[in-house]
């Protein structure tokens, strides 16, 4: 099977969707790779760590004239539509839902495509599940990005000149980011509470040695694992709950996502106008429109003394982690879906099915 690996073309991208370190494991199981010139440049992986680990490394046109099976990070793009063909196979995260034009596109080249963000959430299909990988950094670099914000340090430290208090930090949203910022926020030091639409969240929390943040959650069952879109009842118990944590913070860290969904609005701006002179908001939610009412995605906005930055390039500026663990997640895939260098094309399987969005141009997902 040849594989080709597409250098990201997204503004401000720098990971890449295969390591050295998988492209030798997949080359020693048999597989051909090849990769794009200088597809790796911006995760610090030099072309020529490629070639020792077997892969060739080739032109972008040439990749769709050698490989059948194309990968990428972010979803194929027009640029790369022009040049895909009815016998490709692409793997990338394609945000189908969202995006039915794309994947019209797809299918009316007759090509077939797997998207990396439909992984079921389920136990086995833990080691292929990019959402997870990414946002785990996500969550380690929302902490970091915050603590060179603020203007106080996060442990208690006891000095002779007097002893300095520990920082607050509070975060919305206990999923797989938020789990890793309360572990980081509590390895530097800081007095770390939690909250989450999600009671199973509690324990999760407090496991880490966060306090969590109790809000009554009758009537706001969760589906999948997954958050509904909270009732503004919830909303307006949320508010009571948090806003005293929120008024004493020095970091707050929102992640909260409801698959498919706007991101929902926790923190408005008349509360971001009560907290603490000098306090940080990093809103993680920002790409999906965000959790706090001010927040403006890649930018800055200072209210009131409270600086509210909207991001979600965090995975990007961590790249050679996020891209190491992307291409351990891909090569779980492909793994799966393959039995002697050939796809299976087992339907019946639930990651196979869940994935696959197009198989020969039809449409298998809306
Ligand atoms: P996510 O990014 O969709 O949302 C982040 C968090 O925001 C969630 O915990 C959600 O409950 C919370 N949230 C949503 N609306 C809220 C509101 N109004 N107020 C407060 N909090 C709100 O979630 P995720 O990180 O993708 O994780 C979702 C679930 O899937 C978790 O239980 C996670 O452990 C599980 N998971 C399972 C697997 C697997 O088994 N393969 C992999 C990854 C995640």
């Amino acid at each position: 099977m040849k594989i080709g690996v597409l250098k990201e073309s997204q503004k401000g991208e720098k990971r890449v969707a295969l390591s050295p370190l998988i492209t030798k494991k997949l080359f020693e199981k048999g597989f051909e790779i090849y990769i794009e010139k200088s597809a790796g440049e911006n995760s610090l992986y030099r072309d020529s760590d490629y070639e020792e680990a077997g892969a060739s490394l080739t032109t972008r046109e040439d990749i769709f004239k050698l490989a059948q099976v194309l990968i990428k990070i972010n979803p194929f793009d027009n640029e790369d539509l022009k040049l895909v063909q009815s016998h490709h196979i692409l793997m990338s995260q394609l945000y189908h839902k969202s995006s039915p034009e794309l994947i019209k596109a797809i299918s009316e080249k007759g090509a077939t495509a797997f998207s990396m963000d439909a992984m079921p959430r389920i136990s086995r299909a833990q080691d292929m599940d990019v959402l997870s990988s990414q946002n785990n950094l996500a969550g380690y670099k929302a902490v970091i990005l915050g603590a060179y914000e603020m203007t106080k340090i996060f442990p208690l430290m006891m000095t002779a000149a007097g002893t300095i208090t520990p920082s607050r930090v509070l975060i919305y949203g206990i999923g797989v980011a938020g789990l890793q910022a309360i572990a980081t926020a509590k390895r530097l030091g800081a007095v770390v509470e939690a909250t989450d639409i999600r009671s199973e969240t509690k324990e999760q929390a407090e496991s880490l040695g966060a306090k969590f943040i109790s809000v009554d959650n009758t009537g706001e069952e969760s589906e999948g694992g997954y958050a509904k879109e909270a009732s503004e009842e919830y909303k307006k118990r949320q508010k009571e709950a948090v806003n005293e944590s929120l008024f004493k913070a020095d970091l707050v860290i929102t992640t909260a996502n409801v698959p498919g969904r706007k991101a929902p609005v926790l923190i408005t701006e008349e509360q971001v106008k009560q907290m603490k002179n000098g306090a940080v908001i990093i809103d993680l939610a920002a790409g999906q429109g965000g959790n706090c009412e001010v927040s403006k995605l890649n930018e800055k906005v200072i209210v009131n003394g409270v600086k509210v930055i909207g991001t979600t390039v965090a995975p990007e500026s961590v790249s050679t982690n996020a891209s190491e663990l992307y291409a351990k997640n891909i090569y779980n895939f492909i793994i799966h879906l393959t039995e002697d260098l050939n796809f299976k094309w087992d339907l019946e399987e639930e990651i196979t099915d869940e994935t696959l969005i197009v198989q020969d141009g039809v449409q298998r997902k809306n």
